[in-house]
């Protein structure tokens, strides 16, 4: 069976098997990494490599940290102004979609949001073009959303922005090469790209940790935390863990340059498969097209939920769209083979001719 899942969504084979193998002994160590003290120095191996991992993948330089927190993105959706909108007290936000609606509503009960850019008047098809931002330059920082899960909308460019860049990558990290120094911080929960839920991973920049502002709890103080290992408490510890083998499987399948190929492949053959009938529809435009999410619709929603019924028997697993949005969704994150995605196109092949 095939999992389309936006999240908690499917982990490589590989890694689940060798979760399986090591599940009562992890490392030689005769426990199970989910019974190690988090500071022991078994698991303190385990929570450095990860880290060590995930710096060469993402070429992290070293004036940047690296957390691995809990509460996921949403939970960062607080921390951010909480550490970060302390100078003016005031944040752009470009709203994007789904999420960075949220982001902004989180926000705007701990700072003054300003939306500089807004695309519900698209419907959500298009990220705001240069001249449509209106930043305010008094903002402490400005976020962006650059892979929109609901709504399947990508930034296939950044924003020139002054501020501080805080981006939430959720959905899309590690599915290709980004440029680290472009932003101040980078967020992302674990559960779609990274590994299991319970583990947020933030990369920030040393300057931003400026140290939060008064009555913070200190588990949302960014500053503490990178103090303090992100282990002020006791962390996800297994979801670290898997975070590091995810890491392991990535470097050894040739890191992100060849996950953005397959990503751009696998992407090519499902809208390719979208756009050559008019059965299927995808209201994205083609350049900001989410390379994770895909959103589509059938031309006669009547017939959705025979769509998601018999691909489940074909072994196509959730294929419903976010409750927000309605129609269909597949989500194709790196630890989806190209197989699976030539198997939900020949499916919906074979779907439009019995019912179109
Ligand atoms: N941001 C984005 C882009 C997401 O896709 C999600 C979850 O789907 C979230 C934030 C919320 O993440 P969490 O449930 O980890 O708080």
């Amino acid at each position: 069976a095939w999992n389309f899942s936006a999240g908690p969504a499917m982990l490589p084979e590989a890694v689940l098997q060798r979760i399986a193998s090591e599940l009562l002994d992890t490392n030689g160590s005769g426990m199970s990494a989910m019974e190690m003290s988090h500071r022991g120095k078994e698991f303190l191996a385990i929570a450095e490599q990860a880290e060590a991992d995930l710096r060469e993948l993402m070429a992290i330089p070293d004036d940047y940290r690296v957390l691995f927190l809990q509460g996921g993105a949403t939970a960062l959706f607080a921390t951010l102004p909480m550490n970060l909108a302390n100078g003016s007290g005031r944040a752009d936000y470009v709203r994007s979609g789904h999420w960075s609606d949220k982001a902004i509503r989180e926000a705007s009960r701990f700072c003054k949001v300003n939306v500089a850019a807004d695309c519900e008047g698209n419907g959500f098809s298009r990220v705001p073009a240069a001249d449509e931002y209106r930043f305010d330059p008094e903002a402490d920082y400005v976020h962006i959303t650059p892979n929109e899960t609901i709504h399947g909308l990508r930034f296939p460019e950044l924003p020139s922005v002054e501020a501080p860049l805080l981006a939430d990558y959720s959905s899309s990290i590690l599915s290709e090469p980004v440029n680290v120094r472009d932003y101040g911080l980078i967020y992302a929960g674990a559960q779609k790209n990274i590994g299991p839920a319970g583990l947020c991973i933030v990369i920030v920049r040393e300057d931003q940790l400026q140290g939060a502002r008064e009555g913070t709890p200190s588990l949302m103080d960014l500053q503490a935390q990178a103090k303090a290992g992100s282990m002020l408490n006791t962390p996800p510890t297994f979801a670290w863990y898997v975070a590091g083998l995810v890491f392991q499987w990535l470097k050894a399948e040739g890191g992100l340059t060849v996950m953005a190929e397959r990503n751009g492949e696998k992407a090519a053959l499902l809208y390719g498969a979208i756009d050559a009938s008019d059965f299927y529809s995808n209201p994205v435009a083609a350049e900001c097209r989410s390379r994770m999410n895909v959103p589509f619709f059938l031309a006669d929603p009547a017939l959705e939920d025979t769509f998601k019924a018999e691909a489940k028997q074909a072994g196509l697993l959730t294929l419903g769209g976010h409750r927000a949005l309605g129609g269909l969704r597949a989500s194709i994150y790196n630890a989806m083979p190209k197989e699976g995605v030539q198997a939900l196109v020949d499916f919906m092949s074979d779907f439009e001719r019995r019912y179109g």
